[in-house]
């Protein structure tokens, strides 16, 4: 047996884990991520489910373990549920070690039972207040109470979930405790999240939103003690135990360089397109080699390792001049948060 072609990239990095864009699409529009009126992309344009099972798996054929999709809301994409359950087949024959989620909770009544039935054991859910006036204004078209029974629901299925909030200045600032407090009492992870310059800010200004987790983890430490964990998974998280409750909190702060170094994940857009590092421009067009070589493999994995053998070693967002400097134009959306 030949050994399978590892991707690693010009620093040494192995990189095993990819996260996917499945759609562009979704049922809310959250101040930070979308505007009102957002303009989706045609649908020619998008990877069919097809196209995303091809691709996903030469990723898997070249040793990633790890596939996280995400969107847009993955689950509104019509036919979802038919690549999940392609997916599995990664699963059983031990390729894949983990297939998970990033949802908003919208749909997950409809889908926990079958995402678990396909091998999925773990979803991240984004939730950023318990409030229903707060949550209806961050999320503009979003209703707490689905999201909730959503989060029920994946419990109930047996997915353990992880809930991930974003940290806004004014908005959630005085529900800390009341978060940290609910996650525990329902044995969830908790990872609190940075806002991030993306997209075309629009009428929102990122930096009024801005609140930081540093300032974040102070506020914590005035009610619980904390005792950071050394755990370190390849990507922007680092973590921590409340010692009172025993519940692991992560922070992402994506605008420190600090996590650059142990980096293990590229991202795929819904159309196709490699971002090898979530701050940088440089992309792939992996789509164009798809459609290109219908039903032949080996030039898109010669293309995926050209894509990986161009990672870059870092990114450059940098609020500290108090500008949105290294602002990427792309939405969150597009790339898969
Ligand atoms: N719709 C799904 C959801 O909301 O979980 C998946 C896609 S969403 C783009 C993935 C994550 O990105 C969410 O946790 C969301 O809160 C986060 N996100 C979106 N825009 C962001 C921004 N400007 N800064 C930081 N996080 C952001
Ligand atoms: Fe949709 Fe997720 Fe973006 Fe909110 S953060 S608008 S739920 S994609």
């Amino acid at each position: 047996m030949t050994d399978t072609p590892k991707l690693t990239d010009p620093f040494q990095r192995r990189i095993n884990y990819l996260r996917v864009s499945v759609t562009d699409r979704c049922d809310f529009r959250c101040v930070y991520c979308m505007s009102e009126n957002m303009a989706f992309l045609p649908k020619k344009e998008l990877l069919t489910l097809e196209e995303l099972d091809r691709m996903c798996s030469a990723f898997i054929s070249q040793g990633v373990e790890k596939l996280r999709i995400t969107g847009g809301e993955p689950l509104v994409r019509r036919g979802i549920m038919e690549f999940f359950n392609a997916m599995g087949r990664h699963l059983d024959s031990g390729a894949l070690k983990e297939l998970t989620l990033t949802t908003n909770g919208s749909q997950l009544r409809r889908f926990a039972r079958d995402l678990y039935a396909f091998g999925m054991r773990r979803v991240n859910i984004s939730l950023d207040t318990l409030d229903e006036a707060k949550f209806a204004d961050i999320t503009r078209w979003g209703r707490l109470a689905q999201v909730l029974d959503g989060i029920d629901a994946a419990q109930e299925a047996g997915l353990r979930v992880k809930i991930n909030a974003v940290a806004l200045k004014g908005t959630n600032e005085d529900e800390l405790e009341t978060i940290v407090n609910w996650c525990a009492e329902q044995d969830m992870d908790l990872t609190f999240i940075e806002v991030m310059p993306m997209g075309d800010v629009g009428n929102e200004d990122r930096l009024d939103q801005y609140w930081s987790l540093k300032d974040l983890r102070s506020r914590l430490e005035k009610s619980w003690s904390l005792t950071d964990i050394a755990e370190n998974t390849g990507g922007p998280a680092r973590y921590t135990r409340v010692n009172e409750t025993g519940q692991k909190i992560g922070f992402i702060t994506p605008l420190t360089h600090n996590f650059c170094e142990s980096c293990n994940r590229v991202r795929l857009t819904c159309t196709g397109q490699l971002f090898q590092c979530l701050g940088q421009e440089d992309e792939a067009d992996l789509r164009k080699v798809l459609r290109d070589n219908p039903g032949d493999d080996p030039p898109l994995i010669t293309a995926i390792h050209a894509a990986i053998a161009r990672k870059p070693k870092g990114h450059d967002f940098d609020y500290s001049r108090q500008a949105v400097d290294g602002q990427m134009s792309r939405h969150m959306s597009h790339t898969g948060g």
